[in-house]
């Protein structure tokens, strides 16, 4: 199937309030001009110098999404044009994000990511570290970040019941979060495998890639 064939076969399985955030890593130019030309908007990089890259050539009016993981050094890279980076999973990190968006005199938008899986591998806060900086004096006094959201990932399994699990952990704290934080009201949750489960645990925004461009070549 073409990639708009896909991407339209996607929406029409997204509620209304669901973002579809096509994730467009190591996929060339082409590909995304094929979707964003069947009417998609919002991309999903996972590397800061692929996504300046894409950036700098393709249409001004796309907005791009960072969700993979950031070193602090490379935030300065997006900060002019990055419009949401899901993967912040430190205090550190969100200061550096608004240092550099100070810089364009502009605020940056962030998804906090909450480690949710079994693996060790994959990156994000637990829910006290997160109440911890919510609360923190000092993060009040960040002006040029919003923590609008928060973002997780599902352990790697074939385990419906697992991942199904850890989706509402994580929709339990989005929820408990959201009625202490106003500027809270986005949770990233679900890709290509999992995303109809996501949606159905509370999901407000799906990252997926596969499904749209089809499978990646990593070399
Ligand atoms: C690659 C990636 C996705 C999309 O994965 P697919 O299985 O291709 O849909 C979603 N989220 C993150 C953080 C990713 O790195």
């Amino acid at each position: 199937m073409s990639i708009e064939a896909n991407l339209n076969k996607i929406k029409r399985l997204l509620p209304e309030q669901v973002t579809l955030v096509a994730v467009s890593k190591t996929k060339p130019n082409n590909d995304i001009m094929e979707a964003y030309n069947a009417g998609q908007k919002v991309f999903g990089e996972n590397k800061i110098q692929e996504m300046t890259q894409k950036w700098e050539v393709l249409p001004k009016d796309i907005e791009w999404h960072m969700i993979g993981h950031v070193q602090r050094n490379k935030v300065k890279y997006m900060a002019a044009y990055v419009s949401l980076i899901h993967g912040v999973d430190s205090f550190k990190l969100l200061k550096e994000i608004d240092k550099q968006a100070k810089k364009h005199d502009r605020s940056i938008d962030c998804l906090l990511q909450i480690h949710i899986a079994e693996e060790d591998s994959k990156f994000g806060l637990d829910e006290d570290e997160l109440t911890t900086i919510l609360s923190s004096e000092e993060y009040k006094n960040l002006k040029n970040i919003n923590v609008i959201g928060l973002m997780g990932m599902a352990t790697f399994t074939q385990d419906k019941g697992q991942i199904e699990k850890e989706f509402k952990n994580l929709h339990r704290i989005f929820k408990k979060i959201k009625k202490s934080t106003s500027s809270i009201s986005i949770l990233s949750m679900g890709m290509s495998g999992d995303y109809a489960m996501a949606i159905s645990e509370g999901s407000t925004m799906v990252r997926i890639g596969s499904s749209i461009f089809g499978a990646r070549n990593y070399h």
